[in-house]
């Protein structure tokens, strides 16, 4: 059986394998619910990148939103990757799994004075502004502590991503960015606001996009931007096309990276850009199919009625694994180990009080109670938008390297989810 995704994640006969690890034997050695990725996978997916832009000055900055465990951090660090922030918690992961500020960039449209000052004491790159007000509140900060905060401007090219609308973020109308119309003026007030220098423009239209087409459509937009803001003087030395490249979770076929990455070069050098500094901020395409989220079958539910469902319920829920009940997002879900009989068609639903609590439905499954399935490409915005709804605690995370698996974070107890409450007094 041929799945779809990373090759890292593949049957070998009837047993499921992430590397040289049979999956079911990780879910025995450290429970269930259980996240666990391919640090190979990872790898691969950034050297995708890497040999796009060799060459060229670049630096690729994960965003650690899509999976911010720190051992996962740590193998991007390692690897030479720069990091895309949108809190003081994600800066203090970084710097926790040894990256360099110098190499961080701080997005988000909604960064508190306090996180400002956090980032400008240990020194980030850049940061990447969204608003006229958050560029005025940036400025007063930085002059009140005697620092220069370096910026570029999140500007929204108003293209469409062609993604779910959640997900989509350079539509006018969306929340993120600066309005292209505004970009010009706000550049020219930046340039004029103590404490910030201008180092770049950014953009960035959305996740999951599985065409060239809007981000060839928003670098041109930029590009016409970038000769419209220089004609006034102003330099902008990087330009940071942010990330949103989609995978394959089922029968998407996005453009790998190097196709994107070489299409956005060719354009760029056809427009006499060549020169500048090129970032980009990939999230899920580095680390979504690189991960598994491995559950058990609790209990089997079948419908007495002819048209019924029939249900196959799981210990993982909405509060491991968000994305279906968020975004109706279809994941793969296949066997641990695969068994002989005729698959049922179940909806595979977890033990939380929600009727949107699914992971998959209509899935033909041969299955029993006490079998392991795993949710395919789970290894971005799966574990980082954990909760802990129904005072659940969330999943251990190991990261596999061939046949070695470190444990990467442990299973949360219930004492731990409640530490910090406090009873009233009697
Ligand atoms: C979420 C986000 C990313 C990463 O998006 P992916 O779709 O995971 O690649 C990059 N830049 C910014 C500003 C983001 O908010």
């Amino acid at each position: 059986m041929k799945l779809p995704g990373s090759p890292h994640v593949a049957y070998r006969g009837d047993v499921l394998m992430l590397e040289d690890c049979p999956v079911a034997d990780l879910a025995a050695r450290f429970g269930t619910p259980l996240y666990a990725y391919s640090q190979g996978a990872m790898h691969s997916a950034l050297a995708a990148y890497q040999r796009a832009l060799e060459g060229r000055d670049h630096l690729i900055c994960y965003a650690v939103k899509a999976n911010s465990n720190l051992a996962v951090l740590q193998t991007f660090a390692r690897a030479g990757c720069g990091f895309d922030i949108v809190s003081a918690g994600e800066l203090a992961r970084v710097l926790a799994a040894g990256a360099s500020p110098s190499k961080v960039v701080f997005s988000g449209v909604g960064k508190t004075r306090a996180e400002m000052r956090e980032a400008l004491d240990v020194g980030v790159m850049c940061f990447n502004i969204e608003s006229e007000a958050e560029l005025e509140a940036l400025s007063a900060v930085a002059s009140e502590t005697g620092r220069t905060a370096r910026i570029s401007l999140r500007v929204n090219p108003d293209v469409d991503a062609k993604t779910h609308p959640y997900i989509s973020t350079g539509l006018k109308g969306n929340k993120f960015g600066i309005a292209h119309e505004r970009a010009v003026a706000v550049y020219a007030r930046a340039a004029a606001l103590p404490g910030i220098e201008i180092v770049g423009i950014d953009c960035h239209i959305g996740s999951q996009i599985t065409e060239i087409d809007p981000y060839l459509d928003a670098l041109d937009r930029m590009l016409d931007l970038v000769e419209a803001i220089e004609a006034t003087g102003v330099t902008l030395h990087h330009l940071d096309l942010g990330g949103g490249l989609g995978i394959t979770y089922t029968d998407e076929q996005p453009p790998s990276a190097g196709e994107l990455i070489g299409a956005l070069l060719q354009r760029i050098d056809v427009r006499g850009h060549g020169h500048r500094k090129l970032m980009f901020e990939p999230g899920r395409s580095l680390v979504g199919n690189a991960g598994v989220l491995v559950t058990e079958v609790l209990y089997l539910k079948p419908s007495d009625d002819a048209d019924g469902k029939h249900f196959c319920i799981v210990d993982a829920a909405m509060n491991d694994m968000a994305r279906p009940a968020m975004y109706e997002a279809w994941m793969g879900i296949v066997p641990c180990r695969l068994r002989d009989g005729p698959p049922v068609t179940y909806d595979v639903v977890g033990p939380v009080c929600e009727s949107g609590d699914w992971l998959g439905r209509d899935r033909a499954l041969a299955v029993q109670a006490g079998d392991h399935l795993a949710l395919l490409s789970a290894g971005a915005y799966g574990m980082s938008m954990a909760s802990n709804y129904n005072t659940r605690g969330r999943a251990a995370e190991v990261m596999v390297s061939g046949g070695e698996a470190w444990l990467i974070r442990e299973r949360e107890t219930p004492a731990e989810l409640f530490r910090g409450e406090h009873l009233l007094p009697t």
